[in-house]
């Protein structure tokens, strides 16, 4: 962690345990403040979504897995005053989106089956899941949180109703280490796990507690130049026409995969942004490492989108299954 890093996620966490005594202790404004914000969303109404599977061209399938729903508050989705007030919004807000799917990508490759992060796990609807992650950290992720993971959805079920065993994975490629993208890896003991080299040196809030304790990925450095105008590009494929490329902001070693076909490109674009929508207005999102870096990160897909058709399919957006499904590109002004 270097300097700048540390300063950083130490200000954050001062802010915040700052704040929680608020929580704690006023028993009347906070409270009454609480009791007024609407409600995290109901449970009952978080939908089971099917998984979409499609055939590419060259003998690629493709498969959308939501491995269950988180919601999020509206702070974590857009990004709202600038530095400070931006994280005490993060922690103070408590008005409640609605559900998002979380997104696992299989792609059936002819060199093999690569599956782009792992999901949720259905342990973490239990409220001692976030013991000993740190008072910062349980505080947000039991408050400003909320899953719905049945064991149903988790990754290891859903693959093995589409024929795929673990030991039929080649490759595990994480985007980042945020526990929605890493709570799988449990189904994968025996998988390489790929990350790239900057997004380990510098994680950005992960909860290294809930790792698996063999949890040791293979570290990739990505090279400069081959996939403009992406900064970073290393290839999965001898083919080398799928790519793990660098889209930094939400963590500084934030990266996604980029699946090149002659009709069609597809990005599978972890947190880039939580919607289509939301890359196509420049709307940055509230949880981010770095809004700067976001904002290089939207111009370099939408320059991308711009000279070839491109699939952007972020990992809670709720229309990204059907956008696979129909090959639906991005469409830059
Ligand atoms: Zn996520």
């Amino acid at each position: 962690m270097n300097r700048r890093f540390f300063l950083e996620q130490a200000a954050t966490a001062t802010a915040g345990l700052a704040m929680l005594p608020l929580f704690a202790a006023a028993q009347s404004p906070v409270q009454r403040l609480l009791a007024s914000a609407p409600a995290a969303p109901d449970a009952a109404g978080a939908p089971v979504v099917p998984v979409t599977s499609v055939a590419l061209p060259g003998g690629i399938k493709v498969h959308a897995i939501s491995t269950g729903q988180v919601a999020v508050t509206t702070a974590f989705l857009h990004a709202g005053p600038a530095g400070f007030l931006r994280k005490a919004n993060i922690l103070l807000n408590r008005q409640f989106a609605g559900w998002m799917p979380i997104y696992v990508w299989v792609i059936e490759h002819p060199e093999g089956v690569f599956v782009v992060d792992t999901g949720e796990n259905s342990a973490v609807t239990n409220p001692d899941y976030f013991r000993g992650v740190g008072l910062l950290n349980e505080y947000v992720n039991t408050h400003l949180f909320r899953f719905e993971v049945a064991r149903e959805q988790e990754i290891d079920r859903q693959l093995g109703r589409l024929g795929i065993r673990a030991a039929d994975v080649r490759a595990v490629v994480l985007t980042h280490l945020h526990l929605d993208h890493t709570d799988g890896l449990r189904h994968f003991p025996d998988t390489p796990v790929l990350v790239n080299r900057a997004e380990a040196a510098h994680p950005y809030n992960d909860l290294p507690t809930l790792y698996p304790a063999a949890f040791t990925p293979t570290l990739v450095d990505l090279q400069a130049g081959p996939v403009a105008p992406f900064r970073g590009a290393y290839p999965l494929t001898k083919a080398r026409d799928l790519w793990l490329v660098s889209t930094p902001g939400h963590t500084p070693g934030h990266c996604s995969v980029l699946l090149q076909t002659p009709q069609a490109h597809y990005l599978f674009a972890g947190d880039v942004s939580y919607t289509q929508a939301q890359l196509l207005s420049n709307d940055l999102p509230g949880a981010n490492a770095s809004l700067s870096l976001s904002r290089q990160t939207y111009q370099a897909i939408q320059q991308y989108a711009a000279q070839q058709p491109l699939v952007y399919l972020p990992s809670h957006d709720a229309d990204a299954a059907h956008r696979l499904a129909t090959s639906a590109p991005l469409r830059v002004a």
